[in-house]
């Protein structure tokens, strides 16, 4: 059911001029895609809502946008270069490459969906007196699948910490884990892969230098600190940003623009005093959470996803996980980043990377608390979440994309009823009325009504009819894309009438 709409997320993507495989007359290049014409306008939105809640509306944070290329050392101190590796497994009969620990994962996965089925059937059967906390408790069935569930991520965990590579087959045999597309359990041993691509730098082999492409623009961040800090005159507790491509030689690669080679992340870097990482943790989480939350698609679309096992750098992390079409999976990741990374640059450049705390007359190396989402993931949840098809009164049916307003590639389209007796240079006069606040389109091919199904498609909030009366009174027929409800309204009005639906600031107001 959910793979169905996933299959019509993508095609829908392509058919209507969003997302293109990347290289597609050499029969495309894997897990690498191309914003399209209407896709680039919707990432464009994203990345300004991002921008502007981020950055300008407030103070004490700033932006950047530093180099892909960066000092190879920088890979050394980050760790990247020594545990930026994902531990694969092959299986010898289907030739299929997996993520040993996305196999585990997988299959605690199911055993939660058992936990999900218990929690239904209990719910129906005690309708409004149910209390999920307590049954999740004390149900005896319930209490041993969560055993199970922990039991297996632990020891996962521990043994990957270990490198203990050999562990990890066990316990996918042990578990008779098999591949999920033939159902094989022949697995050859688990190999770590580091994620990183590599490439040169220089003229000639000899004097080449080996560069890697960033797998996350955190680092640049970090790299920059005490220049931004020197020169923006911050104080703690503030914040750098930034919006950049990052690459990572991803071993499987399945699930269209959720998990790619390359692609784009968002981050923010928030710099404070030691001892009060875990109070701007909490804050961020909750900051965060509330903006993905005012872009309309379900508060119930989210939930925290809070890691057991920390990474290298990390003393508390969370991620906030959405409900895509092929279940609930990571959509941003919250971190607190300890001292670890500027402590590291300092320790690999020999320089000091300190603040001066004017107040304690003491010098320190600031914590971060990193928020980190994926502008591609973002894309996906907001496409796939407001693609709907919609059977109409009169028995006909409709794809519309219901993106939120303010966010729409194109916000009207001005179509002249017929393509002469002057209704095409009225419409045009509209277009040259509006373009500049609102990115419309002039659109005079097909019947209106097609002209109208292709406009919902692409998600345009409005459409705006000119027609033989237009000529006589100066109004149009605007028409509304979700409600279809279409009114008379006078031209003069349409930038006050627009603008009250598409505005950006509607979004804020939800925060
Ligand atoms: P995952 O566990 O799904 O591989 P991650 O935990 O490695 O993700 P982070 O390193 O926390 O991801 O990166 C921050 C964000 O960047 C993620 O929340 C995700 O939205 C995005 N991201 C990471 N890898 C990819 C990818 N291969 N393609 C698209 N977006 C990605």
């Amino acid at each position: 059911m959910s793979e169905d709409i996933f299959k019509k997320v993508i095609s829908h993507a392509k058919e209507y001029g969003f997302i293109f495989q990347s290289s597609e007359i050499y029969d495309g290049l894997s897990a690498v895609y191309d914003y399209a014409q209407n896709g680039v306008e919707l990432k464009n939105n994203l990345k300004q809502y991002w921008w502007k809640s981020m950055v300008q509306l407030h103070e004490n944070i700033v932006g950047i946008d530093s180099a892909i290329f960066m000092h190879p050392t920088t890979w050394k101190a980050s760790g990247h270069v020594d545990a930026f590796n994902d531990p694969l497994i092959d299986n010898k009969d289907s030739k299929k490459r997996y993520r040993a620990d996305v196999l585990i994962e997988e299959h605690c996965a199911k055993i939660e969906t058992k936990i999900e089925k218990e929690i239904a059937k209990a719910e129906k059967r005690f309708g409004d007196a149910f209390d999920k906390e307590q049954f999740l408790a004390t149900n005896p069935r319930v209490v041993e699948y969560q055993k199970q569930i922990n039991t297996i991520l632990e020891r996962m965990g521990k043994s990957l910490d270990k490198n203990d590579l050999e562990d990890v087959k066990a316990l996918i045999e042990e578990l008779e884990i098999a591949d999920p597309v033939t159902g094989s359990k022949n697995w050859t041993e688990v190999r770590q892969f580091n994620l990183m691509f590599g490439t040169k730098l220089g003229a000639t082999a000899e004097q080449a230098m080996d560069l890697y492409l960033r797998p996350e623009t955190a680092q640049g961040i970090f790299l920059n600190y005490l220049n931004v800090q020197k020169t923006g005159r911050m104080k703690l507790p503030f914040g750098i940003a930034q919006i950049g491509k990052a690459f990572r030689n991803e071993i499987v690669a399945r699930q269209f623009i959720f998990r790619q080679r390359e692609f784009e992340q968002m981050e923010m870097q928030f710099f404070v005093k030691p001892g009060t990482e875990l109070d701007w943790y909490e804050k961020w989480k909750e900051t965060r959470l509330k903006w993905h939350k005012s872009l309309g698609l379900g508060d119930d679309n989210y939930r925290f996803h809070d890691h057991e096992k920390l990474a290298h750098y990390a003393n508390a992390a969370t991620d906030i996980e959405f409900r895509f079409p092929f279940g609930f999976k990571e959509l941003e990741g919250i971190h607190s980043r300890t001292d670890f990374d500027l402590k590291a640059h300092e320790k690999f450049s020999g320089k000091k990377l300190q603040y001066f705390d004017n107040e304690t007359n003491e010098s320190y190396v600031p914590y971060v608390v990193e928020t980190s989402v994926g502008l591609d993931r973002l894309f996906l949840a907001v496409f796939s979440n407001s693609l709907r098809e919609e059977e109409l009164a009169d028995g006909t049916q409709r794809v519309v994309l219901a993106l939120p307003a303010a966010i729409a590639p194109i916000k009207a389209a001005i179509l002249p009823l017929v393509k002469k007796d002057g209704l095409p240079e009225l419409a045009e006069e509209i277009v040259r009325k509006l373009r500049y606040d609102f990115n419309v389109m002039y659109e005079e091919k097909d019947s209106i009504g097609k002209r109208y199904r292709r406009m919902d498609a692409i998600g345009t909030p409005f459409c705006i009819t000119v027609d033989h009366d237009s000529l006589k009174d100066n109004t149009v027929t605007l028409r509304h894309r979700d409600t279809m409800e279409q009114k008379r309204v006078a031209i003069s009005d349409l930038p006050a009438i627009i603008d009250a639906e598409v505005n950006i600031k509607n979004l804020f107001d939800k925060q």
